[in-house]
C-alpha cells in the first residue's frame, strides 16, 4: 500500500483530500504544518507528499527545500497544492523540485489521478538507452545482457529488472516496496525478503567484492541504490 503525506494547515481540506486518497486505497497520515511535515518524513517512508504552500511556521516552499536536502527524502515525489496561481509561483514550485502543481479550488478526485500517474511514472523509470557502461560493468538493454570485465554475467530476469531499474535512476534510493513494483509480475507471490535475496545474488556476479558493493549499495532502512562512479 503506497504511503502519503498530506500537508494542509486548512481543516475542511486536510479532510477532504485524505477521504479521497484514503478512498482510492492510499495509507495516508496529515499534518497541519511545515515542521510537522519536516518531522513526520523523517520518522517515516511515504511515497509522496501532498504539499500545500501558505502554511503556519515553516511554509510550503522551505519545506520542499529541506525535504531536497535529506538524502532520506530528497526523492519523494512532491505535489504542490495552492491557491497561489500565478505563473511564477507555479514555476518555482517546479525549480524547487516539485513533481506537479494543482491550484486551488481543485478537484479531489483529479488531485487523485494526478498522484496515481506520478507513482506510476516513478516507479521504476526505464531509461530509453540500448546499453550503459559503468566502471567495468556493461549492460546491454536489448539483449537483457550485463557483462562484469568483458565477461558476461548471467542474471535471473528478477535481477535484471532490478539492476535495470536501479542503473537506470542512479543514486536514487529504492525501497524494497517499489523494487517489488518494478519486477512484480501478476499473480507471483513476493516479499520482502525476496528483493534482498535478489540483491544478495546480484552482488554475488556483478561485484568485485560483494561484501563491500561499490555498485549496489544499501541504504539503511530505506533500500537500495546504485552508485554513481562520479
Ligand atoms: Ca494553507
Amino acid at each position: 500500500m503506497k504511503k502519503i503525506l498530506v500537508v494542509e494547515d486548512e481543516e475542511d481540506i486536510n479532510s477532504l483530500i485524505r477521504e479521497h486518497l484514503s478512498g482510492s486505497g492510499f495509507e495516508v497520515e496529515s499534518v497541519y504544518g511545515g515542521d510537522d511535515a519536516l518531522e513526520k518524513a523523517e520518522e517515516k517512508d511515504f511515497d509522496l507528499i501532498v504539499l500545500d504552500i501558505l502554511l503556519p511556521g515553516l511554509d510550503g516552499w522551505e519545506v520542499c527545500q529541506q525535504l531536497r536536502r535529506s538524502q532520506r527524502t530528497r526523492n519523494i515525489p512532491i505535489v504542490f497544492l495552492s491557491a497561489l496561481s500565478r505563473e511564477p509561483d507555479r514555476i518555482r514550485g517546479f525549480d524547487l523540485g516539485g513533481d506537479d502543481y494543482i491550484v486551488k479550488p481543485f478537484s479531489p478526485r483529479e488531485l487523485v489521478s494526478r498522484v496515481k500517474a506520478i507513482l506510476k511514472r516513478v516507479n521504476g523509470k526505464i531509461v530509453d538507452k540500448k546499453s550503459v557502461s559503468i566502471g567495468d560493468l556493461k549492460v546491454d538493454f536489448l539483449k537483457h545482457q550485463v557483462y562484469v570485465g568483458g565477461k558476461p554475467a548471467y542474471l535471473t530476469s528478477s535481477e535484471f529488472k532490478i539492476l535495470h531499474v536501479l542503473i537506470s535512476n542512479e543514486d536514487r534510493v529504492f525501497t524494497r516496496d517499489e523494487l517489488l513494483d518494478a519486477i512484480g509480475e501478476e499473480g507471483q507471490i513476493l516479499e520482502y525478503g525476496n528483493i534482498d535475496v535478489h540483491v544478495h545474488h546480484l552482488r554475488q556476479k556483478i561485484e568485485r567484492d560483494p561484501k563491500n558493493p561499490k555498485y549496489i549499495k544499501t541504504v539503511w532502512g530505506v533500500g537500495y541504490r546504485f552508485a554513481s562512479s562520479k
